[in-house]
């Protein structure tokens, strides 16, 4: 980037080993943002070795946990220092607005000031095993080398709930970005070494999937493996972690429900359900693309969350004026389309959008209009698979338990949002839905210290909280006998 190499192995900036390089776009407008070295296999792998030297050279993890946290608090205010640059670099390369951006690079900052309390905090413990003289403790080592894969709707955010609490364990590690959108984290990586994370610690390889996943996971040198992706590359990596017996946390997509009541606050539900599925123009694993709602307000609720998506201001991220951006890409906006094409051909009636703008200032970038699909069921494929654009379905029920029924109906299970004001069906609905995150007349937050993972198959591992951190942790039970004496069993 800039004409600086890219890739960041055991403490070295350098460049690919077969001189590769990848142009990087600017969903905005196609123009090319940005030309980055793209690492081979053999990087890769050197990248993995790299990591295990600095786990297996044992000097990271018998860190004080004091200076770890010193560090994490250091790399937090580097972000702070640099948000307006990386916001930039995001926005560039995502598309998303920068008000987007910023929001994510505060969150990314309170990410590392949470790991940063946390892993002072000891979590070890005594076991009473009957025995006065026996000392029985149970703690937690760092899991070892960590490979971790990022998408790229979120890429610097997504980073960054594998990257501090790996850190902050005392692991050592191997980052890879999506090919797609690599900026922010190759600007990070930067402020990781300004900040003094130690040569090997972390590497950064970009590039993609399809050819360095192999050489990532593949392999008996990597204890760890937290890949957020699609479901598709997410069952691909766990195969290939198992036959190493390699640990793979996998957080995957979702086909979130938001499942409105008639009794639900009409203006927040209105603006949330709108919020929830159109933000970054759907790209958003926790996007809440299922409209499950009461028949009685059905009509009027779908015409109401239309007229507003009609008047979304799409634009150029970097334009202030824009409210939501381009999707990822071209290839991607294909996919998007493909989808409407099957949601008209499986008998889905389409509210408003199913187009690109026409609007010649967008058109040289990969925009497409908020689609809204009303009586929708739960045979249609556009009901069940990830569209990852800005696609809301609408379903329609008529009593609480159709609602639940719609509500668990997918393979998925990331995050839903119930909104009524009973506050008692509220929480028979919140118990009753297997969703990893469920919103009550609410829908989209999330903070650092609470865990943020799947049910079914949006995925196997928690991130964020606590359980973010203890992935990143082996148990270890030592028992200390202070009075040793024979076992006694063996009598001759
Ligand atoms: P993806 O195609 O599965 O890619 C994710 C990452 O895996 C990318 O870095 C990709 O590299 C890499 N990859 C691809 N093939 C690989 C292989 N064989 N071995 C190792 N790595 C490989 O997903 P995406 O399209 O980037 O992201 C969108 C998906 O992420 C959606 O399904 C979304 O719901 C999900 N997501 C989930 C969460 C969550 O918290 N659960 C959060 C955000 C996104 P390349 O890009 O270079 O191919």
């Amino acid at each position: 980037m800039d004409g600086e190499p890219d890739l960041y192995i055991g403490g070295v900036w350098r460049r690919a080993s077969d001189g590769g390089t990848r142009d990087i776009a600017n969903p905005a407008d196609g123009s090319i943002a940005a030309v980055v070295d793209e690492a081979t296999p053999d990087d890769a792998r050197d990248a993995v070795a790299a990591a295990r030297t600095a786990f297996d050279d044992g000097a990271w993890r018998a860190t004080p946990v004091a200076e770890r946290a010193a560090l994490l608090d250091r790399i937090a205010d580097l972000l702070q220092r640099d948000k307006e640059a990386l916001a930039g670099l995001e926005t560039r390369d995502t598309g998303k607005t920068l008000a987007e951006s910023r929001i994510d690079i505060d969150d990314v900052t309170s990410v590392f000031r949470y790991y940063a309390e946390l892993v002072g905090v000891s979590s070890d413990r005594l076991v009473d095993v009957g025995d006065p003289a026996v000392i029985s403790r149970i703690v937690r080592e760092p899991i070892g080398v960590c490979v971790l894969i990022a998408p790229w709707n979120y890429p610097l955010l997504q980073m960054s709930w594998k990257v501090a609490p790996a850190l902050g364990a005392g692991c050592t590690m191997v980052a890879k970005p999506s090919e797609v959108t690599p900026l922010s984290t190759i600007a990070f990586t930067h402020l990781l070494e300004e900040a003094g994370v130690p040569p090997g610690v972390v590497n950064l390889v970009q590039g993609s999937g399809a050819t360095l996943g192999d050489a990532l996971t593949d392999t008996d040198d990597v204890d760890f493996i937290s890949f957020t992706g699609g479901l598709a590359t997410g069952k691909r990596i766990s195969a290939v972690a198992a036959e190493h017996v390699t640990k793979a946390a996998v957080e995957l997509g979702g086909k979130n429900p938001h499942i409105v009541f008639a009794d639900a606050e009409w203006e927040s539900s209105v603006d949330q359900v709108l919020t929830g599925v159109f933000l970054h123009s759907g790209q958003v694993c926790s996007a809440g693309t299922r409209l499950i709602v009461e028949e009685s307000i059905a009509d009027d609720f779908v015409a109401a969350v239309a007229a507003r998506a009609e008047k979304i201001r799409m634009g150029d991220g970097m334009d202030p004026a824009s409210e939501t951006g381009p999707l990822v890409s071209e290839q991607h906006r294909a996919k998007v389309e493909a989808y409407v094409q099957l949601g008209l051909s499986e008998g889905a009636v389409l509210v408003t959008g199913g187009a690109r703008p026409d609007d010649p200032a967008l058109a040289k970038g990969s925009f497409y209009l908020p689609t809204i699909f009303d009586r929708c069921d739960r045979t249609m494929r556009i009901v069940q698979e990830e569209t990852f654009g800005p696609i809301l379905t609408v379903e329609r029920f008529t009593d609480e338990a159709e609602a639940i029924a719609l509500g668990n109906d997918t393979e998925y299970g990331l995050a839903a949002g119930v909104r009524t004001s009973d506050p008692a069906r509220g929480e028979r609905v919140v118990r009753a839905l297997r969703h990893g995150t469920v919103w009550l007349n609410d829908f989209g937050y999330y903070t650092a210290a609470a865990e943020w993972g799947g049910f079914g198959k949006s995925g196997n591992g928690r991130e964020l909280g606590p359980t973010g951190l203890a992935e990143y942790q082996e148990i270890k039970h030592i028992w200390h006998n202070t009075a040793p004496k024979p076992a006694g069993w063996f009598t001759g």
